[in-house]
């Protein structure tokens, strides 16, 4: 970047709150590429407080990460904080796919749904590692079943303007399958109501790792990152001089730092950090709850992913399968995603009776083999950042119904606000935001991030053994050094949790290379473990307090109340689904 390619910004001295901030220097010569930092906590804090940011991030979520990399690549000095753990909101708890969305197409946005098959092409071409082609089949279902012949027709239709929007993109089009074809690929469906099927293909990626990974490519281009830092004042003396305040959630401590910029990413809290701002609650969000269970691959036995219709509702479910075998069957199915208007407290959204019973008796009408409560080995449920349309929308109307286009809002004071969205559309959401904070700084650059590959995607990839698969599909070209801990010290090389394929090494590199600080941290997002099997996760608890404590210099106390706070998270998770959503918010009444 050309020094020209700066404007010189010199605001007076001003007065804020009893501090005095100096007046903000010309921005320096900037490198085309700031010098990479390392993603470690310790260090971050100290950068925060000695460095004169020209972006703080407010937000470790996918849309806060993609900012933090499109900022930083182009070469502009960028701080994001979390205040939880990095996906600890909504980006952990997604469908994990990354596709167009045929229900957006069916709904009329033909624009969401080509962006965001613009964007799945980048993705697999960035992350290969993370991103992996999945292919969906919609079963046809005869007079009798859910489905009619003339739906049928409609989304065959369907099917054409997906794969003409962009499906095209992923290098295979839709197929219709006969029904012996179809019934394969779900042996437990009945077989007499099947009448054919269609097929076409979108991707997944695991959505916490792909935050983790975005953010990690954020730091090698420059960026500070930490988590456990909640954002609590914004102090703007000017459009383009701020003063974050953040509460290390750690410690206690307090982080006083200085921005050119603030850009709030912060999901379904969009609206309490632009108060923070504002002074008041603008009250644009209206959260949708989504939930999925995870139940033994056996109980569903499909080989690909499969959308099944909810009797008597307009929606439909995905059927995933989970962690593959080396045989080529599968361990898990997850079902999901439902989508409803949200009541409850926002920090914490569970997954209900009610939910579970959705779920079950819109799968159990599909399948024969009759899965019950007892089957389900885990489950999460997230908040959609869905933003109101405007008042009528607001009160009225399904949440499934609400756009899922993002927007890019700026204050008086200057602090940029990104909402809504995908995760398949972060990318183009990131550079949507900077572009926007670039214009009040009178910054002239383009964003980089299109053809910028994500971390793992280049070096070395190994993929000829099932293990070998295993790490590359969650750590690339990173993998390697997993396997040299293992080379070092062969007990890494055993299960984190009996019966699931994570190893202890993988625990280990994510305290030391991925800012991993508890085992909830661990258990539930750098692996997936407690989504597949809560139970086996706490059973697992304290030998994996024994594996990280020391790493993470836990004194006695620490490692017990670590241990305590995973603990009471599965049983909070237990209890929610024993009650009904009604029951659930009542006893959360004077929650936020
Ligand atoms: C059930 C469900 C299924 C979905 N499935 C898909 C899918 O398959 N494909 C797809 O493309 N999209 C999907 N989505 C949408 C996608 O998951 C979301 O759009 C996306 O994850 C939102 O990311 P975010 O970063 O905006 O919000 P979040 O992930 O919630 O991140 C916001 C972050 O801000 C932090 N924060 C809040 N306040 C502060 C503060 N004061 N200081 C510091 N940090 C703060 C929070 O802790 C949080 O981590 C799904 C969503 C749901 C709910």
């Amino acid at each position: 970047m050309d020094r020209q390619d700066w404007a010189v910004y010199v605001p007076a001295t001003r007065a804020v709150g009893p501090q005095v901030i100096r007046a903000c220097e010309p921005f320096p010569p900037r490198l085309s590429t700031m010098p990479s930092q390392p993603f470690d906590r310790s260090t971050a804090l100290q950068n925060l407080e000695n460095t004169e940011f020209d972006m703080v991030v407010v937000g470790g979520g996918i849309t806060g990460a993609g900012v933090a990399l499109d900022a930083a690549s182009r070469g502009l000095r960028v701080a994001l904080l979390e205040r939880d753990d990095f996906a600890s909101g909504t980006s952990s708890k997604s469908s994990k796919l990354i596709h167009g969305g045929l229900r957006y197409l069916q709904q009329g946005d033909v624009r969401l749904v080509y962006q965001a098959l613009r964007e799945r092409k980048r993705l697999r071409r960035n992350a290969p590692h993370l991103v992996h082609v999945l292919p969906f089949m919609i079963p046809i279902l005869t007079k009798d079943g859910v489905v009619s012949r003339k739906i049928a027709r409609a989304l065959g239709s369907a099917m054409w303007m997906y794969d003409l929007t962009g499906g095209w993109r992923i290098g295979r089009l839709h197929r219709r399958l006969k029904a012996d074809k179809a019934f394969a690929h779900l042996p437990t469906m009945p077989r007499q109501k099947l009448a054919s099927a269609y097929l076409y293909y979108d991707a997944e990626a695991d959505d916490a790792r792909l935050v983790v990974s975005v953010l990690r490519t954020a730091a090698d281009n420059g960026a500070t990152i930490a988590n456990r830092c909640e954002v609590v004042t914004i102090d703007s003396p000017s459009r383009t001089s701020h003063v974050v305040t953040a509460r290390d959630t750690i410690t206690g401590a307090t982080l006083r730092i200085t921005t050119r910029s603030v850009v709030n990413a912060s999901g379904v809290w969009a609206d309490d950090v632009r108060a923070l701002d504002e002074n008041s609650h603008p009250d644009t969000i209206r959260p949708a709850k989504g939930v999925h269970l995870t139940v033994p691959w056996e109980k569903v036995r499909n080989d690909i992913a499969v959308v099944i219709p909810v009797p008597r509702d307009r929606r439909s479910l995905f059927v995933v399968p989970w962690i593959a075998k080396e045989d080529g069957t599968y361990q898990y199915t997850y079902i999901g995603t439902t989508d409803t208007d949200y009541k409850g407290p926002v920090n914490d959204p569970q997954c209900t009776r009610d939910d579970i019973e959705y779920v079950l008796a819109a799968l159990n009408a599909s399948v024969t083999t009759d899965v019950t409560f007892e089957d389900v080995s885990g489950v999460w449920s997230g908040l959609r950042p869905l933003v109101k349309m405007d008042d009528t929308s607001a009160k009225a109307g399904r949440t499934a119904d609400l756009s899922r286009r993002h927007r890019v809002f700026t204050s008086d004071n200057g602090v940029v606000t990104v909402t809504g969205g995908k995760l398949t559309t972060y990318r183009e959401m990131a550079e949507d935001a900077v572009n926007e904070a670039c214009e009040l700084l009178n910054v002239k650059t383009k964003s980089r991030t299109r053809r910028l590959s994500l971390r793992g995607a280049s070096g070395k990839r190994a993929r000829s053994t099932h293990a070998d698969r295993h790490l590359d599909g969650r750590f690339g070209s990173d993998s390697s050094i997993v396997k040299q801990l293992i080379s070092q010290n062969p007990t890494l090389g055993e299960p984190l949790v009996p019966g699931l394929p994570y190893l202890r090494a993988e625990a280990v590199f994510a305290v030391t290379h991925e800012m991993a600080t508890s085992i909830d941290d661990i258990m539930t997002r750098r692996t997936r473990s407690r989504l597949l099997d809560r139970k086996a996760c706490v059973a697992a608890t304290p030998a994996l307090a024994d594996l990280v404590g020391p790493l993470l210099s836990w004194t006695p106390e620490q490692r017990a109340t670590n241990i305590a706070f995973f603990l009471d998270e599965c049983a909070r998770e237990d209890a929610a689904a024993q009650v009904t959503e009604q029951e659930f918010i009542d006893s959360h009444k004077d929650t936020k």
